[in-house]
């Protein structure tokens, strides 16, 4: 058996194993407010790398960002029928403040369409004014009963992108651009690939004319909704009166779209590439990406080593490599191999006497490939290019163990054995009755999770409704999510 160091396996039990991951690495906790989390500093590092990154592709396709408050009142949530009924019983409710009951209750945001569409109706007049590309990054509350932390908690981190158009073709061009950038984003940063496609009208956004969305498959075989993007149509500039005047004078309804993605996509790398000894960051998103360890066994030894390991943090530090040294006393050396690969760094330098005396130093990889001895001048141009390759093998290992989990073509009863037994994506005809879907959560709990892009669709596109066998409208592809 593997070496686990005390850790739950995967195949024993995924969902132990992955608590355990993250407290291994501090990730976060439970806290004392029933369904929230804390985030801790090593989790919250890996949070801020995809703000970062994000926040840098929102702004290079034209976006800003601004901030809107926490509370909206509660007549907002009820103007659009649709918003109101998806969102109501998750809400949470403020009655009272400066110790008086509050004329009109003030709901903390779930999302923030409402407050920031009543906002759109002041600023926007003319065509002139639009598109309005903004973006916020913010926190939401949804009551949650069961919580799992940075999957479902009651309260996250997220941004939500929300726009503004004079033409519904704009507002489909964005709602896809930013599905793109996702997507982008989750190969590029986290090396998650995923499927993109539209979501049927059962799994829509509450208010949405079309929801869109990133699906990854974790490595338990069930599907993660990594990030959504939306286009809302007129529905709430209706509901909000956000008007323009058109070039020609007349007087219309903006086009709206908005976009999200969460502290749920730490959870998201966490499943998608840790092992059984821990967490396994990409290097792209890492806190540190590489850990110097010096070795040594007497004093003298120590001060030399560890002034050339702070010489080599420098140098790395200087080509812009997130690097951290760990000099601490009265540790062994295994012992700090031990934690780091826990928190997942990618890359360990181990700095010796020996190593010292020929100019050269050791480095580890926290996956694949073996250790290697190369000289103090090549370490900084090595240390990038074996980050790039850890990038392409996660990404690659990702999408060998989704094809390898994916079923194409399949009849109803391989569909049903599939469910029961090892899961994953399994793609089919679905004549677009919401019927039939309803019938197979019931029966398999598996659920649509998302009508395919073209480029990911099969290569014979079905004829039949993989549940009833009537003429199918759309190839789906079907998994039991998170
Ligand atoms: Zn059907």
């Amino acid at each position: 058996m593997a070496e686990t160091r005390g850790l739950t396996t995967r195949a024993a039990d995924f969902s132990a194993w992955y608590n355990e991951v993250i407290a291994r690495a501090e990730l976060a906790d439970y806290s004392p407010v029933r369904g929230c989390m804390v985030i801790r500093p090593n989790g919250y590092a890996i949070w801020e790398q995809m703000q970062r990154a994000l926040d840098q592709m929102f702004k290079d396709t034209g976006h800003q960002n601004a901030y809107f408050p926490l509370f909206i009142p509660q007549s907002f949530l009820s103007r659009e029928a649709e918003h109101v009924e998806g969102f109501a019983p998750e809400v949470a409710v403020v009655t009272h403040g400066g110790g008086k009951e509050l004329e009109e209750p003030l709901i903390i945001r779930p999302t923030s369409e409402t407050i920031i569409y009543a906002m759109y109706a002041k600023w926007i007049q003319s065509y002139r004014d639009l598109p309005v590309l903004i973006n916020q990054w913010a926190n939401v509350v949804r009551w949650e009963m069961r919580t799992r932390l940075f999957l479902r908690t009651t309260e996250f981190l997220w941004q939500e992108g929300h726009t503004a158009h004079a033409t519904e073709a704009e507002a489909e061009e964005e709602t896809l651009r930013m599905l793109g950038v996702y997507r982008t984003f989750m190969e590029q940063w986290m090396a998650m690939p995923v499927i993109t496609g539209r979501k049927t009208d059962s799994e829509r956004f509450a208010g949405a004319l079309r929801t869109y969305s990133c699906e990854a498959l974790m490595q338990d075989n069930r599907a993660l909704q990594a990030s959504t993007s939306h286009n809302l149509g007129q529905n709430f500039a209706r509901a909000f009166e956000v008007t323009f005047q058109t070039a020609n004078g007349d007087l219309d309804h903006v086009w709206n779209t908005s976009w999200g993605a969460s502290t749920r996509l730490v959870g998201a790398l966490i499943m998608t590439h840790s092992d059984d000894l821990g967490l396994v960051c990409p290097p792209r998103l890492a806190q540190y990406q590489v850990v110097i360890v010096p070795i040594y066994k007497s004093g003298e030894e120590r001060a030399m080593v560890v002034e050339a390991a702070d010489r080599l943090r420098k140098q790395l530090s200087s080509g812009g490599v997130r690097v951290h040294l760990d000099a601490r006393e009265g540790m062994k050396p295994g012992a700090k191999y031990y934690e780091w690969e826990g928190r997942g760094v990618p890359l360990r330098l181990e700095l010796g006497p020996r190593d010292l005396a020929s100019g050269t130093v050791v480095l580890a990889r926290r996956t694949g490939g073996k250790k290697e001895t190369m000289t103090l001048d090549e370490v900084s141009s090595r240390v990038l290019v074996v980050m790039n390759e850890m990038h392409e093998e996660l990404l690659k290992g990702a999408l060998a163990r989704r094809e390898a989990a994916t079923l194409r073509g399949a009849t109803k009863e391989q569909f049903i054995d599939k469910m029961d037994q090892e899961g994953g994506f399994v793609y089919g005809g679905f004549c677009g009755s919401s019927t039939c879907e309803a019938e197979i959560k019931e029966q398999t709990k598996a659920t649509i999770r998302v009508l395919p892009d073209e480029e990911f669709r099969s290569l014979v596109p079905p004829t039949t409704c993989m549940w009833c066998g009537r003429p199918s409208v759309a190839e789906a592809v079907w998994a039991k999510a998170y």
